[in-house]
């Protein structure tokens, strides 16, 4: 049987050419050949973020979660006040990194699955100490939800807070311009969108962030120390050796890969990232459109759905097994994640390479169908096929 196709929200199917450029033999990080893919793929975070020139990008040999324990690290000294808008599973653990740092942290909780407006942000700012830092979770791969991240930076920058957004699940994916939206930390972790294996924890800091990182008065981990690693980042781009700690040789030529094909996207009418986006935004309406056509119901609200992945209640009668049924069928998606609601939902990844692969896309909603077939509640597959294919080509 050929391989099962990887469906969840990360690590993702790679691309034939990142595949590819990750089985070659360890360079060493001082050959001149990594030097140049390294500056190479440095600059192209800032492309791919939509960052401007004044932006430090930052790679650390690392998960997702590392990337939210540097930013938190360079950000907040104990006692400072933390605001984190929490939509999910991920909000609630950069609130853990915060007031383990010492920060004073408030959320402002939506329900499951719903966003949080920039009206209730307000409120909330406006009723306690003005907070150092607003965290933001763009895509909450809990519950599928996501964030307007442009009303929300704007609404904690009015408020003189620096803005920091957990971009796992929807940097290189969701529609985002970093400086336009006046966003200070953009992270992400290269194994969603990105399309890379797990192992490189990618944030872009912003002048103001890292002025902020200057006044510190508790410095970071120095593993975890911006300015640590700038002068390094800054040699790499200037085609120099350097060395702090030895950075992730085999998964940095393939970033340069990955960002290189984001960049290069050419969807007909749009070019680079916005042909990234709207491909995105044209595969999570088709998605969608299946699960409707196969009776499903979603966890996060109208308006409110990612992109990246889907977020989908089990039906009436259909039980937690439903993913180990749609894995019977060479497709693997993931259960719940968040804690209260586990057991309820289930969640189908469809961000990156595949996303230029409606045939992938088709097995996938078929998969689903044939596994809620087997379950004893049956769908008309067809007929969600159907609708995945009109809404790609639409
Ligand atoms: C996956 C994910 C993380 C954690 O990333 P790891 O690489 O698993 O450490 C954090 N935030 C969001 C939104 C995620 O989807």
């Amino acid at each position: 049987m050929s391989d099962p196709l990887l469906m969840i929200p990360g690590p993702v199917v790679l691309s034939p050419a990142v595949l590819a450029a990750t089985a070659i033999a360890p360079p060493s990080h001082v050959s001149p050949a990594f030097i140049e893919r390294f500056g190479s793929a440095l600059g192209r975070m800032r492309a791919v973020w939509g960052a401007d020139a004044s932006c430090r990008p930052m790679v650390l040999a690392g998960s997702g979660t590392l990337a939210m324990e540097q930013a938190i690290a360079n950000l907040v000294d104990p006692g400072d006040a933390v605001v984190v808008v929490n939509t999910g599973y991920f909000s609630d653990r950069i609130a853990e990194i915060a007031s383990r740092r010492g920060g004073r942290v408030r959320s402002v909780r939506a329900e499951l699955g719903a966003s949080v407006g920039a009206d209730t942000l307000r409120a909330e700012l406006a009723a306690g100490p003005a907070p150092a830092v607003v965290c933001l979770t763009h895509v909450d791969t809990s519950t599928g939800a996501r964030v307007d991240v442009a009303s929300l930076a704007a609404v904690a920058k009015e408020a003189g807070a620096l803005v920091v957004v957990d971009g796992v699940c929807a940097t290189g994916g969701e529609r985002a311009h970093m400086s336009a939206w006046g966003v200070d930390v953009a992270l992400t972790a290269s194994q969603k969108a990105i399309g890379l294996p797990v192992g490189l924890a990618l944030s872009v800091v912003s002048p103001a962030a890292w002025a902020a990182r200057e006044r510190l008065r508790m410095p970071p981990s120095l593993y975890l120390d911006w300015t640590v690693w700038q002068p390094i980042f800054e040699a790499y781009e200037a085609g120099r050796p350097s060395y702090f700690a030895t950075p992730a040789t085999t998964l940095i030529p393939a970033l340069d890969v990955a960002l290189g094909e984001l960049l290069d996207a050419d969807d007909g009418p749009s070019r680079g990232m916005e042909a990234v986006f709207t491909r995105h935004e044209r595969v999570g309406a088709a998605m969608r459109a299946g699960w409707a056509a196969l009776g499903l119901d979603l966890l996060p609200e109208a308006g409110a759905e990612a992109n990246t992945l889907s977020a989908i209640r089990l039906p009436e009668g259909v039980g937690p097994d439903l993913p180990a049924r749609i894995g019977k069928r060479g497709v693997i998606v993931a259960g719940g994640l968040h804690p209260s609601i586990r057991h309820t939902y289930f969640r189908v990844g469809h961000m990156g390479w595949v996303t230029t692969q409606p045939e992938l896309l088709l097995r996938t909603v078929e998969a689903v169908g044939a596994g809620l077939t087997d379950a004893g509640h049956a769908v008309d597959v067809g007929f969600a096929a159907i609708a995945v294919e009109a809404a790609l080509d639409g």
